[in-house]
């Protein structure tokens, strides 16, 4: 039988995805552009995001020059928002210490921010044909199924089990259009929830298959109950405008413009006065918007203010008024774009 490998570069020369806008260029900056924005993403959300960001931020140049605001404005609704701080920061790094260009090698890739193993032999292999094993999300549940390992890939332990695997696989030559199967079987072939296995190149050697695991395979994550956090956020408007603060610069949505927050059971008179020595009157309640992070639940109680007498320290640094036209092309978080879209 024909290596893994083999079959699977034999398999992308025919079936394999070759039009995406990222495909067919050695230029290092788009590739890693294009893995980031697919961590987490599907590619079809990922395209315009990619071709807006290229179009406006063409090389690692021109994105280290950028401020940040712009950049996490060509993100804001592709979410984990990490990614674009990460992308701007390891830009920066890029011209300052690499003078604005890729290293060539995997390792030193992996030291700039926001790459990892995985994403740094993905970029070495398509920009520079570097030979090394890749594990995102997709290759980790094809390898888990094709060599019949258990256990959540997310374990340590498991995922070790896991890169032994795809280091043993690995062919000598042609890395490029064998990264690009393993990403491509997994992502239309070896799907989660309905993989194909008739049309599968490797399917007479798959140990789930000849073992009937398929559907249990790889093991989910095992159960936990995420924690549920509420917050109130405040929609305080004035002459056709809506307040939005920036987000202090840690902890989640960091950096975005968002409405202002308080706990729920806060009295938002007080807050208002306090915190912008402002006179509201309390309108009505919206109806609540649950978001999930990775880490925990959150529900989010949208309350409308009227603002009865305006005082300057409203227009302080890290305070805006925008337009709900205005908010909708800023940088805001989700959840919070798409509450502008409904009031
Ligand atoms: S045979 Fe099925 S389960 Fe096994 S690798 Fe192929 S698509 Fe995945």
């Amino acid at each position: 039988m024909k290596s893994f490998a083999t079959r699977l570069i034999a398999w992308q020369r025919i079936h394999g995805r070759r039009d995406l806008p990222w495909q067919g260029t050695r230029d290092a900056y788009r590739i890693w552009l294009s893995e980031i924005m697919l961590q987490q993403t599907q590619v079809a959300t990922v395209i315009p995001y990619y071709e807006r960001f290229v179009a406006s931020f063409p090389d690692v140049r021109a994105l280290a020059a950028a401020p940040l605001e712009r950049v996490l404005e060509h993100w804001s609704g592709l979410g984990y928002y990490r990614r674009a701080h990460h992308l701007h920061a390891a830009a920066k790094t890029l011209v300052e210490r690499h003078g604005g260009a890729f290293p060539r090698d995997a390792e030193t890739i992996a030291m700039l921010p926001g790459i990892g193993r995985s994403t740094a032999a993905a970029i070495a292999a398509f920009a520079f044909g570097a030979r090394g094993a890749i594990l995102d999300g997709n290759v980790r549940r094809l390898l888990a199924r094709h060599r019949g390992i258990a256990g959540f890939p997310g374990d340590k332990k498991v995922e070790s089990e896991l890169w032994a695997a795809a280091e043993l696989v690995l062919p000598q030559r042609d890395i490029e259009t064998y990264t690009q199967a393993l990403m491509d079987l997994g992502a239309t072939v070896c799907t989660r929830a309905s993989p194909r296995c008739d049309r599968c190149p490797v399917a007479t050697d798959c140990i789930a298959r000849l073992s009937n695991r398929v559907a249990e395979l790889p093991s989910p994550r095992p159960r936990k109950t995420l924690p549920q956090r509420a917050v109130r956020v405040l929609l305080i408007e004035r002459a056709g405008a809506i307040l939005f603060e920036k987000r202090p610069a840690a902890g989640i949505w960091s950096g975005l413009w968002s409405l202002p927050e308080l706990d729920v059971d806060a009295d938002i008179e007080t807050l208002c006065k306090t915190r912008f020595a402002t006179d509201v009157v309390v309108g009505e309640a919206l109806s609540p918007i649950e978001h999930g992070f990775t880490h925990f639940l959150l529900t989010i109680h949208p309350q409308r203010i009227t603002v009865r007498k305006w005082a300057s320290r409203a227009e302080a640094p890290g305070l805006v008024w925008l337009t709900r036209d205005d908010a909708l092309s800023a940088a805001l978080p989700s959840p919070i774009k798409a509450l502008m879209r409904r009031v």
